[in-house]
């Protein structure tokens, strides 16, 4: 369970509404029960409830279990898709071991305005589902041409992974085989895939390394998954 508090052996945490009744109600756990909390910076605590009110469970922490994990290194570009696949794609990114992800707004974006909250309960019901201890940061929505613009100062020498349908050719094993263990960014277009002008504009640049996810187009929720999957199996753990 993540909250969002200072942890350490012995403190007693509050639980908010919602998470007493799921506690309290949907686990039914009673006084004395344990759980497992997170809050992002201090590792795993084991938790033992002192308190089982449906409206305002206590948990007394125990122990620490887990050290708090690095956190990843990995950067996530997407451009903005609609509600669910939004909800979907962060939620996928979180459970893949993205470190940082941003919403890249291109000419085919269609989406405009992002909900930043609703995202971030996404990315902590993913990471509460996978155990991931390092919560994923979800970055303000950036436009692609300020993202370019600003990439060597922000981001020095990690490269940007493109995945372009345009390049049903190359492997991209071979394309990522360079990369070695620099830090990567993926960055994945819209439904409606990048314009002309915006894949000139990223092949231009000499921090982009363009791969190809096979010769089918792929959704762009799919695509996520499978970029990252690629990632993952060539680079390995991106910590
Ligand atoms: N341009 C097409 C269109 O208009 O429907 C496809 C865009 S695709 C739905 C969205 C994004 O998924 C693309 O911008 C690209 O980043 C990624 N993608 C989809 N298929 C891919 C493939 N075979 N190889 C690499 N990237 C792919």
């Amino acid at each position: 369970l993540f909250v969002n508090a200072p942890m350490s052996s012995g403190a007693v945490l509050s639980l908010g509404k919602d998470q007493s009744l799921y506690l309290a109600a949907v686990l039914r756990k009673r006084v004395g029960d344990e759980t497992v909390v997170f809050n992002g910076r201090d590792g795993a605590f084991l938790g033992r409830l002192t308190r089982d009110s449906k409206k305002a469970v206590e948990l007394e922490l125990v122990e620490r279990i887990a050290e708090q994990s690095p956190a990843s290194d990995l950067w996530y570009g997407f451009a903005p898709l609609k509600n669910e696949r939004m909800d979907y794609v962060v939620q996928k990114a979180t459970e893949m071991g993205v470190g940082t992800m941003q919403p890249v707004l291109t000419e085919f974006t269609q989406v405009s305005r992002l909900k930043q909250e609703k995202l971030e309960k996404n990315i902590i019901e993913a990471a509460e589902q996978c155990e991931v201890l390092s919560v994923p940061r979800l970055e303000p929505e950036i436009a692609l041409k300020s993202l370019i613009e600003q990439w060597p100062e922000r981001h020095g020498s990690r490269r940007l992974v493109l995945a372009d349908e345009a390049r049903a050719s190359a492997s991209p094993v071979g394309a990522l085989s360079e990369l070695n263990s620099d830090p990567v960014g993926l960055l994945i277009g819209p439904e409606g895939g990048f314009s002309d002008a915006e894949r000139e504009l990223l092949r231009a640049q000499s921090f982009v390394v363009t791969i190809s996810l096979g010769p089918r187009i792929l959704r762009a929720d799919t695509a996520a998954v499978a970029a990252l999957a690629v990632l993952q199996a060539t680079i390995g753990d991106w910590r």
